[in-house]
């Protein structure tokens, strides 16, 4: 991530809150000239406005240098110098728009993070990327290329900021007042001492399984073997985490629309996370066959390599079987982490405009009590509740059946 300068010497006073801005040299005339100054103020005061807090004093670290900008435009033009008709390559695969540190905002410094630099650049090799892919660098002038990018780049980037910001401010309080991070560590406290595991990432499974020969492979195994309980709590663990984020990503989510003014329609919401519950659900079921499956694969070649004579062909078609599950797997708790925000949203957009609850209201409840509250005014409305956690609801995806079941295989398993 990038360097903050750490002084946050800019200042904006609104009627609640004070923002302090870092910005590097030169750099703030540059940003508001792109961003709308009173927008920018409005979105923020917005977002804080319903946190019940009145005395946040908001720190916004900005990475932006005039310099990057030239520097992104530089590399563009070089490239397109040297290897006109390639692709240019990302370097590094994820990276955040914006973000804020949970450690900082439980300890009372509000400070959201947004990657100026970096957006712009992605937005940048995109663009260039997809004129690449579509032919039509052919004859263009690399000039005027670059300045149209710039152009868009303005006209889309403001909007898509004030969204960013009223998301991230709305983590800055939200976890706070609804102790979802309490409820995500309490949880994972409570469930490894009854089970009595650790947590390993799945990562460390292949590392001790695929180192090739004979006497490696044999250790690995029984490595793996011994990690059969671990690996269950790390996955058991990861259910905790999705009905925590159901509240925080829900939250901000919502926050986004609410703070920024836009359409909340209801309908395509309740859709779209519908259909996202269908699909984790589906999601589920092929999870628990992946995670029996390894465990069957890892016992069978450890009772095989007594009797092989030629070792590689076990190792190699373990090996294979053992990451096409691992990679099964992971799309399922990818699905899980995406589904969070579309399912999650839903819940405040319901209370929000089905119940009397106020913003500040639904921001204070604690994840379960939350979801609860959703599912009971999902029924009155006559619809079906979306996502339930608890024995009093049954929801399209209902993450107390799905851990429920999960143990049952657990037992079956003997693990
Ligand atoms: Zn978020």
């Amino acid at each position: 991530m990038g360097n903050y300068t750490g002084v946050f010497d800019y200042k904006i006073e609104t009627p609640v809150c004070n923002i302090l801005i870092d910005f590097e040299q030169g750099s703030a005339e540059y940003f508001f000239s792109m961003v709308d100054r009173d927008r920018f103020v409005s979105v923020i005061v917005g977002a804080i406005k319903d946190s019940g807090y009145n005395d946040i004093n908001l720190k916004i670290a900005i990475r932006i240098r005039p310099n990057d900008i030239m520097g992104v435009r530089r590399d563009i033009g070089d490239q397109h110098r040297n290897r006109p008709n390639e692709e240019i390559r990302h370097l590094s695969k994820s990276y955040k728009q914006a973000y804020v540190k949970s450690k900082e905002f439980l300890s009372g410094e509000y400070i959201v993070y947004i990657e100026f630099t970096e957006t712009l650049r992605r937005y940048y090799i995109d663009i260039y990327n997809d004129t690449i892919r579509n032919n039509d660098m052919a004859n263009a002038n690399i000039r005027t290329f670059i300045d149209a990018i710039e152009g868009h780049f303005k006209t889309i980037y403001p909007d898509r900021l004030y969204g960013i910001l009223a998301h991230e401010i709305t983590h800055l309080w939200h976890m706070k007042k609804s102790k979802a991070l309490k409820y995500a560590s309490r949880n994972k406290r409570r469930f490894s001492k009854i089970s009595g595991g650790i947590d390993i990432e799945v990562g460390a499974f292949n590392n001790v399984l695929f180192s090739y020969g004979k006497e490696n492979f044999i250790i690995g195994l029984n490595e793996v073997i011994g990690s059969f309980r671990s690996m269950y709590v790390l996955f058991r663990k990861r259910f905790i985490d999705f009905t925590m984020q159901l509240c925080t990503e829900g939250m901000a989510t919502f926050m986004e629309l609410y703070a920024t003014g836009k359409e909340i329609d209801d309908d395509k919401i309740f859709r779209d996370a519908l259909e996202t519950a269908r699909e984790l659900k589906d999601k589920f079921r092929i999870f628990l066959t992946d995670f029996e499956g390894i465990i069957g694969l890892i016992r069978r070649a450890h009772g095989q390599t007594r009797e092989v004579g030629n070792f590689m062909p076990l190792v190699k078609r373990s090996r294979d079987q053992y990451e096409l599950h691992c990679r099964e797997i992971n799309k399922f708790f990818e699905a899980l982490n995406l589904g969070s925000y579309s399912i999650g949203l839903l819940i405040p957009v319901t209370l929000y405009l089905h119940s009397d609850h106020s913003v500040e209201e639904i921001g204070k409840m604690k994840p379960t009590h939350l979801i609860d509250e959703y599912c009971k005014v999902s029924t009155i409305m006559g619809r079906q509740p979306v996502v339930s956690t608890s024995h009093f609801h049954r929801g399209a995806f209902d993450v107390r059946d799905c851990i429920t079941e999960f143990n049952r295989l657990r037992k079956g398993l003997k693990i």
